[in-house]
């Protein structure tokens, strides 16, 4: 598989550090608000590398945090008159409610950065050990010159950037040695959350959370790491900064950015009123649709959102999910016989074809195109009488490979009667194998779920009760 490293600007073969293992970090939201469908891109597209990764048989460990110390969330909590924590805490439920409706799974770890400040605290007790930091009145700056490898990830120099600066001197930082440093902590004002440190009650700065987050869940060196290409810089810069001037290791081997989300052609933002949460665009689409919309194109390339553009992802989804009902209704007739060897290798198929796209740097622009490749396959080769075992090897094919992408094809409904079908298939074989106790056992487990089972002339029936 093949990924496009923003380290290197070219798409590098993904090998693991450990065969068969993947450690992910991906930058999560800051919680002050509902999540907007801009921040549900990287969550909808990493989710999707996950997926990918597990379907090629990698365990991965997936991590991502919640900023929740934060400017903007004590500007919430000052405006809404509750404490920060509540504030945080509340979004945080809000956002794994839409992550859920956007069928993105939970990460394996979801750090929140106030859970974790004893460990920032050493790392940058680490780093002014190392020289790599210093303290003055309370507040803790990284110093950046003294990392060499600065601007490696961004392709930024020094000097341009410090020329940049000149202007720029701010006062209140101005006791800084380079323009170019950053904050590690800063000193506590009044009303707002603070810790105890060896510096004075503070809080940290947003770069060393993630750096000491992604250390203590997955390590000093990890696989991909990942976030909007926003982050790049400064976020993504200062992070290796920090994590390699302490571990003297490579913090992360492959950099994934996503590209922007754009309405309208035009950026978002809540002053040209083009600002839409997720929970807006819940309320009009299945989030299915976004995400279809999301994965439609490839993941770096910027993104525009349009009710045209939505319209048309609502109607993709519908042309798959009628192709699966259609399929699972052929299932269910249970019409006997072997399936067709070669259409059967041709169902086959579609799973190298899939995945081909998708080690090219995930790309699932042209891997929705097989789904759909199959989708029209399915459409014109499994006829209305074609034996069940045709049609459950067609319909498999299509829900595994969506479900790669993270789409439901199927309703709940008729994945619930997939299952009783499957079943009732297995009692048959047991009845078959003159194996009665099994074949009893799972007549009483339908029956204890509401579902009753009729012989007939043309096989087992079963009906809700
Ligand atoms: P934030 O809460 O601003 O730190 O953002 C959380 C994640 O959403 C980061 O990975 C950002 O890069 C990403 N993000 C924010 N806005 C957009 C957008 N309009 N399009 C794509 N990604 C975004
Ligand atoms: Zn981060």
């Amino acid at each position: 598989m093949k990924i496009f490293n923003t380290l290197t600007m070219h798409k590098e073969e993904f090998v693991p550090i450990e065969p068969g293992k993947v450690r992910m970090y991906v930058c999560g939201p800051t919680v002050y608000n509902l999540i907007h469908i801009g921040n549900a891109r990287p969550m909808i597209v990493f989710d999707a590398v996950r997926r990918y990764l597990e379907h090629k048989g990698y365990e991965v460990n997936f991590v991502s945090n919640f900023t929740d110390v934060d400017d903007k969330i004590i500007k919430a909590s000052v405006e809404e008159g509750i404490p920060a924590a509540a504030v945080s805490e509340r979004y945080i439920a809000e956002c794994k409610k839409d992550m859920a409706a956007m069928n993105v799974r939970p990460a394996t770890t979801h750090p929140q950065a106030t859970k974790e400040i004893g460990g920032m605290i050493r790392m940058i007790l680490d780093l002014i050990k190392k020289g790599h930091a210093y303290e003055v009145n309370g507040t803790v700056y990284f110093r950046t010159r003294s990392f060499a490898g600065y601007g490696k990830l961004s392709g930024k120099n020094l000097d341009d950037l410090r020329s940049g600066f000149r202007d720029l001197k701010v006062s209140g930082e101005d006791e800084k040695e380079d323009p170019l440093d950053f904050v590690l902590w800063k000193p506590k004002k009044e009303g707002e959350p603070a810790w105890p440190s060896p510096w004075g009650e503070g809080r940290p700065g947003w770069h060393i959370e993630c750096s000491v987050m992604s250390k203590k869940y997955l390590g000093e060196t990890i696989d991909i790491h990942a976030g909007g290409e926003d982050l790049i810089f400064p976020h993504h810069e200062n992070e290796i900064a920090q994590s390699e001037s302490c571990s003297g290791k490579i913090f992360a081997r492959y950099w994934m950015h996503n590209g922007f989300l754009n309405i309208d052609n035009r950026k978002m933002s809540k002053s040209l009123g083009n600002f839409f949460t997720v929970r807006d665009i819940l309320s009009k689409y299945d989030a299915q649709v976004l995400r279809l919309f999301m994965l439609s194109s490839h993941y770096r390339s910027p993104l525009n959102f349009s009710a045209e553009l939505m319209t048309s992802a609502a109607n993709a989804l519908e042309r798959i999910r009628r192709a699966a009902s259609r399929l699972r209704d052929i299932a269910a007739k249970g019409k006997g016989g072997a399936a067709d060897p070669q259409l059967l290798s041709e169902i086959a198929a579609f799973t190298g074809r899939f995945d081909e796209k998708m080690d090219d740097d995930v790309n699932t622009a042209d891997a929705i195109s097989v789904i759909f490749d199959l989708v029209r396959f399915a459409n014109t080769q499994v006829l209305d009488d074609a034996p069940a075992a045709l049609a459950k090897a067609a319909l498999d094919e299509l829900v595994e490979l969506a479900d790669v992408l993270g789409l439901v094809v199927l309703t709940e409904e008729e994945e619930a009667d997939e299952e009783i079908d499957a079943l009732i298939a297995e009692r048959q074989a047991a009845r078959k194998a003159k194996d009665f106790a099994r074949a009893d056992e799972i007549r009483d487990e339908l029956k204890a779920r509401g579902i009753e089972l009729m012989d007939t002339k043309e096989g087992v029936k079963w009906k809700r009760i």
